[in-house]
């Protein structure tokens, strides 16, 4: 299946720009196109966004509420289509493609929804009204490793706030969004109030981040894209929200409950291949139980299956050719470091070639300084630190130029809690404990700017105003 046409100003529109091959992770075959846009393309996106905005962020909150449960019951609806195609491009398991991948996107709308019903969009102060209005034309950019829940992320609050926009996803994964498309045009969204553009980053998500035309870009990548974006973003002071890359710990701590912690620990970071962006790949542990962790984590590991999506194995491959060449790169690295190989370290196996598989790789004693402890992987490797204090502990875990998320084992509530309050983190687990979905969801230092789900990232797409002897 190809995706070399754009959606613009509601219509299908054949790219003029060169096209480049998808791949299926699993087997390395050729499943199709994408277009790789050009900027006179994504232009014309942003001009389409641009006269469709007056009408549109002067519709009523129910009006465009109306929009949104539309294309949440699509998505619904269409979830098994939407994780076959999730499956296909990016190789995640079928399992957690239906599970997981493909219902985030209805869970996005979901949540969207209700945190807009409940919000106040005009409120008085003494004489003052105080209005929450749209930002305006947004530029919306995703990658490819939990694709759907990252569009609906933007789209959803972007559309309830009145805001139009361009959404550029990663042409690495790009069928998601080619469906998504669809079903917004089928929900009769007005023309022009969504426009998908397929192309790369270098070329047309530098394009749209520069526009005049957009006034904000909401962003989720590397950092080193969303530095990049930033700094073009600047030039016209546009609202920037940037969701990007994490290094998170995980501390276990002397009373945790280890049987239970440490698969638990193992299994949550692994999961998708451990492309999350707040996979917790640092697992910190009490020196004096190193060698149990160790043994735990070995098990852990070793009990993981891989498998192509279609099988009922728990991790797929790896999304693309890139990433398989970064994640091989840095195992390599942190056996020349001279961290300890406890379980994985290897290649692709035998039966599962072409495929781009990593078996599940845990390294011990990696200290602070080794590459594997700075630098985010982006895939199923474990680097375990051991400490000797919990102050130690917390420093280590606060001593990357991230802070995204971080998890905290404790039997004592209270303590745990205490060391999760000292993480310099948008988000912490503790005790495995899963986020709410209306929760704010962002990063502390090089992660991020801004929070997406729920109220506030309702709020990301709202500008404020207050008009004096207006109330
Ligand atoms: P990437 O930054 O290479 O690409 C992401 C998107 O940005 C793609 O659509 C790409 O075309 C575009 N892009 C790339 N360079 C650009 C530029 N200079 N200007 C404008 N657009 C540009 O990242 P990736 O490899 O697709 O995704 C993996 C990275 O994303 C990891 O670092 C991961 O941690 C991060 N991530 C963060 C979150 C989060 O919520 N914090 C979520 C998912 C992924």
């Amino acid at each position: 299946m190809d995706a070399l046409a754009h959606y613009i100003d509601g219509q299908w529109v054949q790219s003029q720009g060169r096209s480049q091959d998808i791949v299926n992770p699993s087997n390395r075959a050729v499943i199709g196109k994408v277009a790789l846009g050009t900027v006179e393309e994504g232009e014309a996106a942003i001009m389409a966004a641009r006269r469709a905005f007056p009408a549109w962020s002067a519709t009523s909150v129910d009006t465009r509420l109306g929009y949104l449960r539309a294309i949440l019951d699509a998505l619904v609806v269409r979830n098994e289509e939407m994780a076959d195609l999730i499956s296909l491009e990016m190789g995640a398991p079928r399992w957690l493609a239906q599970g997981a991948q493909a219902p985030s996107g209805a869970q996005q709308f979901r949540e969207t929804i209700k945190a807009a019903e409940n919000y106040q969009f005009e409120y008085a102060m003494g004489s003052t009204l105080i209005r929450r209005e749209a930002v305006g034309v947004c530029a919306l950019i995703t990658p490819w490793n939990w694709p759907l829940n990252q569009v609906a992320a933007k789209v959803a609050p972007a559309l309830a706030a009145g805001c139009c926009m361009v959404l550029k996803p990663s042409e690495l994964a790009p069928y998601d969004a080619l469906l998504f498309a669809q079903i917004v045009d089928e929900a009769g969204v007005p023309p022009g109030v969504f426009n998908l553009v397929f192309g790369d980053g270098a070329m047309l998500g530098d394009a749209l981040t520069r526009h005049a035309q957009v006034d904000m870009v909401s962003f989720t990548g590397s950092t080193r894209a969303g530095m990049a974006i930033a700094a073009n973003a600047a030039r016209t002071i546009k609202r920037v929200a940037l969701e990007l890359g994490g290094k998170s710990a995980n501390i276990i701590l002397p009373d945790a409950d280890l049987a239970a912690a440490i698969p638990a620990s193992i299994t949550t970071c692994m999961n998708n291949s451990g492309q999350s962006c707040i996979a917790a790949t640092r697992l910190l542990v009490p020196a004096a139980h190193y060698d149990e962790v160790r043994a735990l984590a070995k098990q852990a590991a070793e009990a993981m299956t891989l498998g192509p999506p279609n099988s009922d194995a728990e991790i797929g491959p790896i999304a693309n050719e890139a990433q398989y060449r970064r994640v091989l790169d840095h195992i390599a690295r942190a056996k020349t470091d001279g961290a300890e190989l406890i379980a994985g370290g290897g290649d692709c196996p035998a039966g599962l070639a072409p495929g781009l598989f990593v078996p599940v790789t845990i390294f011990g004693q990696v200290t602070p300084d080794m590459a594997i402890a700075q630098d985010e992987i982006f895939g199923p490797v474990l680097a375990i630190m051991p400490y000797d204090t919990v102050e130690d502990a917390i420093r280590i875990a606060n001593d990357t130029p991230y802070g995204l998320s971080g998890q905290v084992w404790g039997k004592d509530h209270a303590s745990a809690l205490t060391v999760a309050k000292r993480l310099r983190t948008g988000m912490v687990h503790v005790n495995g404990a899963p986020l709410d979905p209306a929760a704010p969801f962002g990063g502390y230092k090089m992660s991020g700017l801004g929070r997406e789900w729920g109220v506030q990232g309702l709020e990301e797409f709202l500008e404020v105003k207050a008009v004096a002897g207006g109330a």
